[in-house]
């Protein structure tokens, strides 16, 4: 999300002092009265008590826990090459400015809980007609179907040319998006028209994208849904981290957790391997305890079913097979050592890393044209007066929950104002 440097201390002060009002300070009290029984009946628990209270009493402690937490979230959700992109030099608008601009244009809309919002008719279409109608009531002339080939200065300005026909433009936006989803209209043209125009690229990788994997195991679980933790590493170096739901197809890994980590998976040099833990919330000796009473309580299972109800079947079925198990085993005649290896693959179900799918397959484009030859503040190249830079084609993207759109909408908002 972005965010200005003043909403986000605004935020963080006004939260403070609510939480100060209504949760720390009766809070403290209670520390305190807690704290005086406690003492009186001669326990000696009275000081962390009382120093609970006073830490959170300080509305500072929560200003600044605020205002860290969400300069993180900034900083963190996108990319510029393989540096973070301090958001803040970009002069664009916040999340809550965006969604208020499509309001205001006539979209009606809902947020989640988890806060993404959405248009109300659950379509996309529906925020292209809201901007369409906008664009038609201000004059603009909208021409689809003019694939530009060719960008060239004039003496006035450009001329942008498609195979048929060449327009005269006084300043010239390009926003020709990314190679992601080729099949949907995902293109190179960008980059060329902005290297024709002398800017530099750095190199594009497909990210948001499905992880592909040695598929021994993972093809007979296609279609599979669970949710997990998941390390990627290469050697015992952890490259990236992630949490959420894993979905296994044919060639590997998808879904959201993945899509978090696919830009490394894409980026950083092989041998990598993508570890799943598919109990987080359990150590390994609590599921080899787990496991001890399940065949305690069910001698005559087998191991086919050892797993069933903690795991999709499916997917308990293959860790067996991980683990170097057969499936007609008597879950009886397990012993610890072999209850412990069940326990470690269902914590480290590790799959070694082929790749990633292609541009075709991704959401968005890692790399693109150098950020640092826009100047922020505007996008106008620092190279030719006149020309602008916004969205994907730049070398910004975004983790996977809206970030790319919300870069797309403010940077568009940003370079659309022309400004010199
Ligand atoms: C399948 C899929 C799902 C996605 N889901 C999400 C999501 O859930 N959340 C999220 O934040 N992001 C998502 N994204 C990414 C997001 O859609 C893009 O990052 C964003 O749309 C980029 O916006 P843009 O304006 O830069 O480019 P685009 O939206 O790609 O628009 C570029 C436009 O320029 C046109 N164009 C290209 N070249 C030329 C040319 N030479 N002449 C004339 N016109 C040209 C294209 O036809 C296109 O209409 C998804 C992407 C894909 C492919």
């Amino acid at each position: 999300m972005l965010r200005s440097g003043k909403s986000e201390l605004l935020i963080g002060f006004t939260i403070s002092v609510l939480l100060t009002l209504f949760v720390n300070f009766p809070m403290l009290m209670r520390s305190y009265d807690h704290a005086v029984n406690m003492t009186n009946d001669k326990y000696m628990m009275a000081p962390p008590v009382l120093l609970h209270g006073y830490f959170f009493y300080f509305p500072l402690v929560w200003f600044f826990l605020f205002a860290f937490i969400l300069f993180m979230v900034d900083v963190q959700m996108y990319k510029v090459g393989d540096k973070l992109l301090k958001l803040k030099e970009y002069k664009v608008v916040l999340f809550a400015g965006a969604v208020s601009f499509l309001v205001g244009l006539g979209l009606l809309t809902v947020a989640e809980d988890s806060g993404r919002v959405y248009p109300y008719s659950d379509q996309a279409g529906s925020v292209l007609d809201v901007l369409r109608f906008a664009t038609d009531a201000a004059g603009v002339i909208t021409r689809t179907g003019f694939e530009v080939e060719q960008l060239r200065r004039t003496k006035h300005g450009f001329a942008v040319s498609s195979a048929e026909e060449t327009l005269a433009a006084d300043r010239v936006i390009v926003c020709c998006g990314g190679m992601a989803g080729g099949k949907l209209g995902g293109t190179r043209s960008g980059y060329l028209l902005l290297q024709s125009m002398g800017h530099n690229m750095t190199k594009l990788y497909p990210a948001l994208v499905q992880v592909k994997t040695d598929t021994t195991y993972v093809k007979a679980l296609k279609g599979v849904r669970a949710t997990g933790e998941l390390t990627l590493c290469r050697g015992r170096d952890t490259v990236a981290e992630s949490r959420g739901e894993v979905q296994f197809t044919e060639f590997g890994v998808s879904g959201p957790a993945v899509f978090d980590l696919s830009r490394s998976a894409a980026v950083e040099k092989p041998p990598l391997t993508l570890h799943i833990d598919l109990l987080p919330r359990l150590s390994a000796a609590d599921t080899e305890a787990l496991l001890r009473q399940r065949a305690a309580l069910m001698p005559e299972l087998t191991t086919e079913n050892l797993l069933a109800g903690m795991l999709h079947n499916r997917l308990g079925r293959t860790l067996l097979r991980y683990a170097g198990f057969g499936l007609t085993e008597p879950v009886a005649a397990l012993g610890a050592a072999e209850r412990q290896r069940i326990a470690e693959a269902i914590h480290d179900f590790a799959l070694p890393v082929t790749g990633v799918l292609g541009f075709d397959g991704a959401q968005v484009t890692a790399g693109g044209v150098r950020t640092d030859e826009f100047d922020p503040e505007t996008l106008q190249s620092r190279l030719v007066p006149g020309l602008y830079a916004a969205g994907e084609v730049l070398d910004i993207d975004g983790d996977c929950g809206g970030y790319n759109l919300q870069w797309a909408w403010s940077s568009g908002h940003l370079a659309g104002q022309l400004r010199p």
